[in-house]
């Protein structure tokens, strides 16, 4: 039987915010298909936490300490990754956050942090990585956005300009290195129970409800729900598969 197109063995991730979340999702969701998996966030002992949850599931993962808004720090990410595994053919630019205030009085310093984190951070990750994927003949790269990539929100201006911003990037990447045989697509995430969504349900009243009206699905998502997709990206079943945007939402986005 031929190999499956989903296979990732022999292939090696970064996965910005893979210490929690989503990020841990989708990580565990490629450590499951073979990828070694370099994990990156700020915060080291949740890194090392999550890392060594994939190991002890049967993965291969290290934990790293970057900060995404640095450049130093992801050329060093990426240096790290190379050194343990040997090459790198998957990024996943999945860190982020969200200040939210509405426009009239949001601080330029937040605007500024969120458009950091969110989407100057892709940027710098992807040019991080350029090199390593030319080396390895090819790569995926799979960029995060959100709801607010497509609809406006009141109470999040900088996070929903970051998020469309990241598909304008993708699309732009997507044009740029298919040459390089690298494949760059967006994930929009629809409504996912997190620590990031735990305080916008603090903090914006009656949200979910809302959500849980909208979602066709009658359900919040969970990280599980991005592990799939992540696989499908990063693997040879996506190698015609560039510049798309695809929700994963539980049918949010096409609810009226
Ligand atoms: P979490 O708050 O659970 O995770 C965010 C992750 O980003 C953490 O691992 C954090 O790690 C990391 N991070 C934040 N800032 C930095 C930084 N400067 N450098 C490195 N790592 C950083 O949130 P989610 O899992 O919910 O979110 C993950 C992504 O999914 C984000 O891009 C978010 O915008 C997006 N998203 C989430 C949705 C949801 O419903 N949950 C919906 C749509 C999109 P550490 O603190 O250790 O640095």
């Amino acid at each position: 039987m031929a190999p499956s197109p989903f296979d990732l063995s022999g292939k090696v991730a970064v996965v910005t915010g893979g210490n929690g979340g989503i990020g841990l999702g989708m990580a565990r969701g490629l450590a499951a298909a073979g990828a070694a998996v370099a994990i990156a966030g700020r915060n080291a002992a949740k890194s090392q936490a999550a890392a060594a949850a994939l190991v002890s599931e049967g993965g291969r993962a290290i934990a790293l300490t970057a900060d995404v808004t640095s450049r130093a720090d992801t050329a060093q990410m990426v240096k790290d990754t190379v050194a343990a595994f040997g090459r790198l053919d998957i990024l996943v630019n999945n860190a982020g956050i969200n200040i939210r205030t509405p426009p009239q009085s949001v601080p330029v310093e937040d605007w500024q942090k969120v458009i950091d984190t969110n989407l100057t951070s892709a940027l710098l990750c992807a040019q991080a990585v350029y090199p390593a994927m030319q080396s390895a003949g090819g790569g995926k790269i799979i960029n995060i956005g959100s709801m607010l990539s497509i609809f406006g929100a009141s109470f999040a201006p900088a996070y929903a300009a970051s998020k469309g911003g990241i598909v304008q990037f993708t699309r732009s990447l997507a044009c740029a290195w298919a040459p390089d045989n690298i494949q760059a697509n967006a994930v929009l995430p629809g409504w996912i129970d997190t620590e990031l969504t735990q305080a916008a349900r603090r903090q914006v009243d009656g949200l979910h409800g809302r959500v849980l009206a909208r979602t066709p699905a009658g359900r919040w998502g969970v990280p599980g729900d991005l592990s799939g997709v992540a696989v499908f990206l990063a693997s040879n079943a996506s190698d015609f598969v560039t510049g798309t945007a695809i929700p994963v939402d539980g049918g949010y986005s096409v609810s009226g």
